[in-house]
């Protein structure tokens, strides 16, 4: 079973259980997911921040809170080991996912509805935009280590 945070298009939020990712799919196809508090049947997945856009049987991260949380405590080396670790994965997932910056949104889009090949990218997006995408059920996850902007480069 997997949980995800679902939201109306009136703004509630609240959990849904679905025995796969699949199974959410099918079932939000066919309408059987809705809000308990408006019972509106316009629901998608709470927003994330967007990068990568591939589609896939992943489980996506929860949506990261705005505010960063911060501490000045001593860092231990095997946490800073480990997020060295993350960070080079991260550099290798997307050495072969294409920066698409600020088209981010519409190549996701374009690539969810089929009117281009699904390849990996990641970009930039608006928190607007990236709710849009959530409600359409388009799954994208959140760079977690910021990366240098290829077009700012130069
Ligand atoms: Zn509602």
């Amino acid at each position: 079973m997997i949980v995800y945070d679902l939201h109306c298009d009136n703004g509630h939020r609240f959990e849904g259980w679905f025995g796969s990712s699949a199974d959410y799919d099918s079932q939000r196809e066919r309408g059987l997911v809705d809000c308990p508090e408006c019972g509106s049947k316009t629901v998608g997945k709470a927003p994330m921040a967007p990068a990568v856009g591939a589609k896939g049987n992943k489980e996506e991260p929860r949506a990261p809170s705005k505010d960063a949380q911060l501490s000045n405590a001593p860092m231990p080396p095997e946490v800073e080991k480990a997020l060295k670790q993350l960070a080079k994965a991260q550099a290798k997932a997307l050495e072969s996912s294409t920066w698409v910056g600020d088209k981010f949104a519409d190549e996701a889009r374009s690539q969810h509805y089929g009117e281009k090949d699904e390849v990996p990218i990641h970009g930039k997006a608006t928190k607007k935009e990236a709710e849009d995408l959530a409600s359409e059920g388009i799954s994208v996850a959140p760079i977690l280590f910021p990366i240098a902007e290829p077009d700012k480069l130069n």
